[in-house]
């Protein structure tokens, strides 16, 4: 398993195109993300459970979130 994570250079909510969509996917919603203005999405990664269907549904290609396994955290 693994958590979410944002990169806010590639998300459509942060570089003014209000999306959201990752949000709306979420099974955790506003306990594992949350959503700010222009739909920007703020992740409490404490929460986050990595199902990865904000990576899926994400619009930004390559996603720009994206669930990162914790064996890779400590590369
Ligand atoms: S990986 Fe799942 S629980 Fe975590 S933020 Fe994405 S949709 Fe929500
Ligand atoms: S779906 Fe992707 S582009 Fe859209 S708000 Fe979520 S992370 Fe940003």
């Amino acid at each position: 398993m693994g958590r979410a994570v944002l990169d806010p250079n590639l998300c459509y909510s942060y570089n003014m195109r209000t999306c959201g969509v990752c949000y709306r996917a979420c099974p955790l919603q506003d306990v594992a993300l949350k959503i700010g203005m222009y739909e920007r999405p703020i992740l409490i990664a404490e929460n986050c459970v990595g199902c990865g269907n904000c990576e899926r549904i994400c619009y930004h290609y390559p996603q720009a979130i994206r669930v990162i396994p914790f064996e890779d955290r400590s590369a």
